[in-house]
């Protein structure tokens, strides 16, 4: 059996048993959280850790080969212009089809308010928790909701802006924060191909490092089925598959349905348009990238992945993959975008707070500067979020409506994971 095809088998397995062994230890165990807690914390270090210590390196390294190979500055800029104008363009049609579907479902709309105080009153503790750590204090997640609700927009625009100017490439690097690499890499990638004779010797020590970084991609890949099973395990272990009927279900269904409309419909079609290849091939194809996605929830730590399988079974061009995958992990979630939406209108018709048609721009507008702005890590777009919702109050205070409490979106925490495997995957597919 081919060695992709073993993997893919693996994956899948570890896919459906950690689904089944979760939810049966959802069942049987007292402590349900702590115990999926217990197993994904050996998932992370099983998969995500081994991903994550490669994704800087291959950041790097993938736009300076990517770079190079195109060479010609005015092919770049039209390669680089049209994947940021693909990567918008499918972001704000994600969105706006989010908050089309949102509207028009209403899950939160005409709850009995018994039921509406109970998903409150469990909100408020859940978001407690949320931001709380063992010691009582508030944690990291806690301060940088509140960095993102005090920002505000153009605190979310000067970060972006902050982060494309970085002035020292080793604290990005450290940092982890992959836009400010991105950019360096490709100046560097740029100027060394300008060089001519003298810059070849780089590019050829460059695109070493490239192929070895690639090579433990494969040894890495086959901690995948394993990780996968026990991320999986644990998740389930602590929602339960029954999360999905619950007062949050209609909630959790439309994110769904939207991501799939997105995910079978929309993108297909922009990539018969614009592509002209069989897209659902094509997703056959990259299965072993989604289903890593869907399992480590993360687009950065499957970046990874994604390069190999896209190069080695899309089919796609050395050239374009280097280039463009590693910025569409680090700015383009079409998954998280239209979560977004869905989240932050649901949470305000929960409240029973009316949203205008201005209303539903600005939360357009700003899901999907939340969605660039959030990392390719789990929970990000949780957090990104509190700037839609704290654009949208603004707006609601210049009318004199009360704002709605950030507490709301502990009311959706409990079942983000779930939802965060489902968006990840189609921001991963949308790259
Ligand atoms: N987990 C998502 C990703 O890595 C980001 C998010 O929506 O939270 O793509």
């Amino acid at each position: 059996m081919r060695r992709d095809k073993l993997i893919t088998i693996l994956i899948l397995i570890g896919l459906v048993s950690g689904a089944i062994l979760g939810q049966i230890l959802h069942g049987t165990v007292e402590d349900q959280v702590a115990t999926g807690d217990a197993w994904m914390s050996i998932g992370k270090l099983v998969l995500v850790k081994p991903l994550m210590l490669l994704v800087i390196p291959l950041v790097f390294l993938s736009v300076i080969v990517g770079t190079t190979s195109i060479g010609d500055p005015s092919r770049l800029g039209l390669v680089g212009g049209s994947t940021i104008l693909y990567y918008f363009g499918t972001m704000l049609m994600a969105v706006i089809l989010g908050a089309v579907l949102v509207t028009t479902i209403g899950p939160g709309k005409d709850l009995p308010p018994e039921t509406v105080a109970t998903l409150q009153a469990d909100g408020q503790s859940e978001y407690k928790d949320f931001t709380t750590s063992s010691d009582g204090q508030s944690n990291d997640k806690a301060k940088a909701i509140k960095r993102a609700e005090d920002d505000k927009l153009g605190g979310a625009w000067m970060s972006i802006l902050n982060q494309i100017i970085p002035s020292n490439v080793f604290a990005e690097l450290a940092a982890g924060r992959t836009l400010g690499i991105i950019v360096f890499a490709l100046l560097l990638g740029l100027s060394l191909a300008a060089c001519g004779e003298s810059g070849l010797p780089a590019i050829t020590v460059f695109q070493s490092l490239f192929s070895g970084v690639m090579k433990l991609v494969l040894w890495v890949l086959w901690l995948t089925p394993l990780g996968v099973f026990l991320l999986v395990t644990g998740t389930v272990a602590k929602i339960g598959l029954g999360a999905l009927s619950g007062p949050l279900g209609s909630y959790m269904i439309t994110v769904v349905l939207g991501l799939a409309i997105h995910a079978f419909i929309i993108l297909p079609l922009v990539m018969i348009i614009f592509g002209r290849v069989n897209p659902y091939r094509f997703m056959w194809n990259m299965r072993k990238a989604l289903m890593t996605a869907f399992g480590t929830d993360s687009s950065s730590a499957t970046l990874p992945v994604t390069i190999e399988t896209a190069i080695e079974e899309g089919g796609v061009s050395r050239k374009s993959a280097n280039f463009v995958l590693p910025l569409g992990a680090t700015v383009n979630m079409d998954g998280t975008a239209l979560y977004e939406a869905v989240a932050v209108v649901f949470m305000f018709q929960l409240w029973g707070i009316p949203l205008e048609l201005g209303d539903m721009v600005i939360v357009v507008i700003t899901a999907t500067l939340a969605a660039v702005g959030a990392a390719g890590i789990p929970s990000a777009g949780l957090v990104t979020m509190v700037i839609v919702v704290a654009a949208v109050n603004t707006s609601l205070a210049s009318r004199g409506v009360p704002p709605l409490p950030l507490e709301a979106i502990g009311v959706i925490i409990g079942v983000d994971r779930i939802l965060d495997m489902c968006r990840t995957m189609v921001n991963v597919w949308g790259d």
